[in-house]
């Protein structure tokens, strides 16, 4: 490991402007999913560090909303800056605690540049409105306010993408941050809190909590009446568990949830562009993110021919330990998600499901790895239909009528993203009509950028990320009448 990257794995955690270790002395290790080797020790922190750093964050925050949106810009530019100059490093940490390529993981920090530098922009534009006088005289406006303390819980999916997409919009309305990262990949989130702090981010502004378990430090999160803010990515199982702790204090929530998103192939399609897409948001970080393709449904007259396709772009891809430069994919981030992944596949098999491909570990390559799969005859009727797969595992279904393709997409109690393929302009219409999805890509199957309102409908969360509704989540109105 070089020393640039040794120096940006920290021991220790940053609540405060100080690198701390856990009230109680614990520990708890990061492992390297590629190798099993361990990489680090870091603060193993409950719920006094976060009350603590709660309580920290409140002070902090008083005085970073006085100060200019410009001043709070600045720093958020330097920030951006930062990162950008230790991009290389940065995509390393990733790669040794998640596992993608490295490739993957200079893509993931550069869109952390990119979102920082969004919102840096939009703390400039952080308006109010004057209102037309509701009687004679009278004055009346509308000024935008920061929210206060924020709690942030992000997923091991992500691990630094996840908390600029957070942190940017937060600190540019004003907030203070408490984040509480994935237990799995806690060192994303500390590399990027050491450079915060380079760039001039106020102590006690950005605190984070390394925690071997989130339920402790969750509760203290969620039911502390000082943190007026929770903002979650992870299951809907675990969102829902959140919204309930936080309805006794009426915090604001944004939720990213869990996906089971559909991916249509239409007979009139771009085979290759499908084939192509399909490769590209299936297999995206080995299958482990909430918008990859879960449902592969193929029309009937080029559903042979889209799986051969499928197979032979499958053989193109390497999969490895991130940091070598053939690897195109990683490996799963834990045991535990490969047995998931395992006895997901091996129901749909009893079930009736053909491999085509795949369908196993690889524990020749390490414990975390699971081969490229695809499960054709995959049936609605089966379980793999309702469950979000979280692996490089691509269940091909068939369907007759873009009617018959349009209801099934659709029954489900997700509605993240959802992708088709196809060349007739009046069906795109109707799909764009009628897909209950928070976003939708037609012919096209990565489009997530600062730009974009990232977020679901249905139990895959509530408000948006990024784009210039992205700071709203952090605002609230309050409105004045001064009468005359
Ligand atoms: P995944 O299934 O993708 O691991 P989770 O929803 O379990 O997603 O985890 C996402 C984040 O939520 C992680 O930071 C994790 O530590 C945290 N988390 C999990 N369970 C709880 C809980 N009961 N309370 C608070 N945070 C939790």
């Amino acid at each position: 490991m070089n020393k640039e990257v040794t120096e940006f794995i920290k021991d220790k955690t940053l609540i405060n402007g100080q690198w701390l270790e856990a009230i109680s002395g614990k520990k708890y290790p990061v492992f390297n999913p590629a190798t099993g080797e361990q990489i680090v020790l870091v603060p193993d922190m409950g719920q006094a560090d976060t009350r603590l750093a709660i309580e920290k964050a409140e002070q902090a925050q008083k005085l970073w909303a006085k100060q200019t949106a410009k001043q709070r810009s600045i720093i958020l530019k330097r920030w951006a800056q930062l990162v950008e100059t230790h991009l290389d490093t940065l995509a390393t940490v990733l790669t040794l605690e998640q596992g993608k390529s490295l490739a993957e993981a200079k893509g993931e920090v550069t869109s952390s540049i990119n979102y920082i530098d969004w919102f840096a922009n939009e703390a400039m534009r952080i308006n109010g409105d004057v209102l037309p006088p509701s009687a004679e005289g009278n004055f009346e406006f509308v000024k935008k306010r920061a929210v206060g303390v924020v709690a942030a819980i992000t997923p091991w999916n992500f691990p630094n993408s996840m908390i600029a997409r957070k942190v940017a919009p937060a600190l540019a309305a004003g907030c203070s941050v408490v984040i509480k990262p994935a237990e799995d990949t806690p060192l994303s989130a500390l590399a990027l809190a050491t450079l915060g702090e380079k760039a001039g981010i106020p102590a006690g502004v950005l605190n984070v909590i390394t925690a071997s378990s989130g339920q402790e430090v969750g509760q203290e999160l969620c039911s502390n009446p000082i943190v007026k803010k929770l903002s979650f990515t992870g299951s809907t199982e675990v969102g829902k568990i959140l919204s309930r702790q936080c309805a006794d204090t009426v915090k604001k929530l944004s939720l990213e949830l869990g996906g089971n998103a559909p991916f249509m192939v239409f007979d009139d399609a771009d085979l290759d562009a499908a084939v192509q897409g399909a490769v590209a948001i299936k297999f995206y970080n080995s299958g482990q993110t909430c918008i990859c393709a879960n449902r592969l449904l193929v029309q009937d007259g080029i559903y042979d021919a889209f799986i051969n396709k499928l197979q032979a772009a499958l053989s193109k891809l390497h999969l490895g330990n991130g940091l070598n430069p053939e690897t195109t994919h990683g490996p799963l981030i834990n045991e535990k998600a490969i047995h998931k992944v395992e006895s997901i596949v091996k129901k749909a098999v009893d079930q009736g499901a053909r491999v085509v491909q795949g369908g196993t570990s690889l524990p020749d390559i390490g414990k975390q790895f699971f081969n490229f799969s695809i499960l054709a005859d995959v049936t609605p009727e089966m379980d793999i239909f309702k469950t979000e797969i979280f692996g490089p595992v691509a269940a091909v279904y068939r369907f007759k009528s873009e009617e018959e393709v349009i209801s099934l997409a659709n029954s489900t109690n997700y509605g993240l993203a959802a992708y088709a393929y196809t060349e007739d302009k009046g069906r795109i219409f109707r799909l764009s009509d009628q897909m209950e999805y928070g976003m939708l890509g037609i012919n096209t199957a990565r489009f997530v950028s600062e730009t974009v309102p990232f977020g679901g409908v249905k139990e895959s969360g509530i408000g948006r990320e990024g784009s210039v509704h992205g700071v709203d989540e952090f605002l609230e109105m309050h409105y004045v009448c001064i009468k005359n």
